[in-house]
């Protein structure tokens, strides 16, 4: 059976003392022997090698929250996918709700950053989800399919020969940082729906993992992962805090 997958995106937050700690306290938490899950975790750019340093074996596998559309070149303040891989990080987000909706960035920006993770051979958790008005005017899966599609259509000839670096998060933008989860009734269709239009593109695509992100707690992640087709979740607020991500990483 392939493994969960539970990444900690830590976000814009923390100071480099309180990061090492938090990093710390979670790997070393994690023991050999019980290497049952994936772990990965979203630190701030910044502490992204300080951390990568406190591993001397690899338990937990390192992300970049962000990357540049761009190859390298005159792009200031930007951090290319090249650097990433010249630094060993494994993972990428891209489309995470606040960057498609604080930070405007359009689904070209997206496609392109797809394009330059896949050129360097880095794995990428692709955001995608629904508004709150979407999702009270009954938009969900319409939202969700014009996302999977984008994706898979603006990338198709990466994705075809790799579908395994892709995996896929739903995150209600509703649900997260405010404590609301969609039902677990909401989520086995919706879970259900985002498979079969992920299967629908390719035989192949049914490496593609799919995860569930939005106000995870350790108290509601062992129901949540009952989601037939959820393979992991991705944690927000509940990542910053090494006893609540330990407790999610325990339950499942
Ligand atoms: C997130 O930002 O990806 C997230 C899921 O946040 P939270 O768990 O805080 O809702």
């Amino acid at each position: 059976m392939s493994k969960k997958i539970i990444a900690g995106n830590w976000k814009q937050n923390g100071t480099y003392k309180s990061s090492m700690s938090l990093a710390e306290r979670i790997i070393s938490s994690i023991h050999e022997d019980k290497h049952k899950h994936e772990i990965i975790l979203f630190p701030p750019s910044l502490y992204l090698l300080s951390i990568q340093g406190l591993q001397k074996k690899k338990k937990v596998k390192l992300g970049s929250q962000n990357v540049s559309a761009y190859k390298n070149g005159a792009y200031t303040g930007e951090i290319s996918a090249s650097m990433l891989r010249d630094m060993k990080i494994d993972y990428c987000l891209v489309g995470h709700s606040e960057r498609r909706h604080v930070l405007n960035e359009t689904e070209k920006i997206l496609s392109d950053k797809v394009s330059r993770l896949f050129e360097n051979n880095i794995n990428i958790i692709y955001c995608i989800g629904e508004t709150l008005r979407e999702y009270r005017q009954k938009k969900t899966k319409l939202v969700l399919r014009r996302q999977i599609n984008r994706l898979i259509k603006s990338n198709q000839e990466y994705i075809k020969k790799q579908p395994k670096k892709i995996v896929i998060a739903y995150e209600p933008v509703w649900a997260i940082g405010t404590g609301l989860v969609p039902t677990l009734t909401e989520l086995a269709s919706i879970f259900n729906f985002i498979r079969c239009t992920i299967d629908k593109e390719d035989t192949k695509y049914s490496s593609i993992k799919v995860l569930y992100g939005g106000s995870v707690t350790p108290d509601n992640a062992a129901s949540l992962m009952e989601t037939s087709h959820m393979d992991g979740l991705l944690v927000g607020g509940a990542s910053l805090i090494s006893k609540k991500f330990i407790d999610i990483c325990s339950t499942i």
